[in-house]
């Protein structure tokens, strides 16, 4: 299961994310980080049954967390493949291939939702856990 987890400048001087790890014993993995002058924001990727007491560590710890449960799926019969969503994913999620079809790395997502909105083919849509 993915967690977004946010935390604040004095936060994110501390290890939190291997303060995590050591307190609960879980094996987080990191799949993006992001850490500027006033916050930091960290994508994990942990064993679904541990995401509560990982989730309750970072909260006590004075991050935001966020599960994400949902998706996003491409519709490939609607795509064109203009490119927009490459240009305004803020997580390298799409790219193209050699041959100038997109391709998705769906594990970067964050859920922003911006793809969505400016797909001007509707390829792009939600889709929650089963
Ligand atoms: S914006 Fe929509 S149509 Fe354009 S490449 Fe992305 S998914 Fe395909
Ligand atoms: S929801 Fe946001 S992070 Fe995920 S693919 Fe779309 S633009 Fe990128």
């Amino acid at each position: 299961m993915k967690l977004l987890v946010t935390f604040s400048r004095k936060e994110g001087r501390k290890p939190i994310i291997a303060q995590v790890v050591r307190d609960t014993g879980v094996l987080v993995n990191v799949e993006r980080a992001l850490i500027d002058s006033s916050e930091g924001e960290a994508l994990i990727d942990i064993p679904d049954e541990s995401c509560r007491i990982v989730k309750d560590r970072l909260t006590d710890l004075g991050a935001s967390v966020r599960i994400l449960e949902e998706e996003i799926v491409l519709d490939e019969t609607e795509c064109v493949d203009c490119g927009a969503c490459i240009s305004i994913c803020p997580q390298e999620v799409f790219s193209f291939d050699s041959g100038f079809r997109l391709r998705m790395d769906a594990k970067k997502c964050v859920l922003c939702g911006r793809c969505i909105e400016i797909c001007p083919h509707r390829a792009l849509s939600r889709k929650g856990p089963a």
